[in-house]
């Protein structure tokens, strides 16, 4: 039942690098690009500053101490001993996070939100908000929501690098996950998060909230894919996936999960560079 370190699911061990990219594209992880029902604006790709960020240590993306809300963090939790779940969200920040932290906060559930440059360059107060929101971690999801296996290591490491230091200015917190957009990578973008001081996170279960535009629907499509240690990959910029966090989360919670951050499911201490699909117990 020990963590035991990075893992990937057992398909995904087999044939690391070619075959989790290619599962995560098959499942369509990520389809940050069609345009969202509510009319959110689709990550856009733009130019970004260069340049590396050596000052980019793993500094703890937990906001505790900057809230403006009441709330408190939720207790930190020994998957170990629990069975986790935890959810994340990525794309935004957008018009819909502010509602769904509201969500969050109210039924004291931890959550990440890979965030999309472009996205913050709209919505920084909202980036900012996630920051100061107790048990909220924010993680760094590209520039411009690109396929990075495609780029050469220089628009790789803009990407990456870009999004980090723009993340840090706007909400002064250093990510500490990296979630390549549609589950794509390999050792270049492997090597840019590690000297980013960012483990690689994917995901163990898929809400399909690129494909079902019905609350009732992500719950029941996520519901049968948790286990002890899942990892839940949502977006923040659909409106019925907002709509369905209320219901998933009692359902979650009706299995016996408990919600935690990715800090907690992943046993405390990711390693940057590494990659992480799910706690495993
Ligand atoms: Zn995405």
């Amino acid at each position: 039942m020990a963590f035991t370190g990075p893992v990937a699911p057992t398909p995904f061990r087999l044939f690391p690098a070619l075959l989790a990219c290619t599962l995560a594209l098959l499942i369509g992880g990520c389809a940050a690009q069609q345009q969202s029902a509510d009319g959110s604006p689709t990550p856009a790709r733009t130019s970004v500053p260069t340049g590396g960020s050596p000052g980019a240590g793993p500094t703890s993306t937990r906001a505790t101490t900057t809230s403006t809300s009441s709330a408190t963090a939720p207790a930190q939790v020994d998957c170990r001993k629990k069975k986790c779940v935890a959810l994340t969200f990525d794309d935004g920040p957008g018009p819909l996070t502010e509602g769904l932290l509201d969500t969050l906060v109210k039924e004291n559930v931890p959550a990440t939100f890979f965030l999309v440059g472009n996205m913050i360059k709209q919505h920084p107060g909202v980036a900012r908000r996630i920051a100061s929101t107790p048990g909220m971690t924010i993680a760094d999801h590209t520039v411009s929501h690109p396929m990075l296996t495609k780029l050469g290591a220089a628009a790789v490491k803009r990407e990456i690098v870009g999004n980090t230091r723009l993340i840090r200015n706007v909400t002064g917190v250093s990510p500490r996950f990296l979630r390549p957009p549609y589950g794509l990578h390999h050792a270049r973008v492997d090597d840019v998060a590690r000297r980013q001081g960012q483990a690689v996170v994917l995901w163990s279960a898929a809400a399909l909230d690129w494909q079902y535009d019905k609350p009732a629907k992500i719950v029941s499509v996520t519901m049968p894919q948790l286990a002890p240690g899942a990892i839940v990959l949502a977006h923040d910029i659909h409106p019925w996936t907002v709509k369905a966090v209320p219901t998933l989360i009692t359902k979650i919670r009706a299995k016996g999960y408990t919600l935690v951050s990715l800090d907690d499911i992943l046993g405390g201490h990711p390693k940057a560079g590494l990659t992480y699909a799910r706690g495993e117990h």
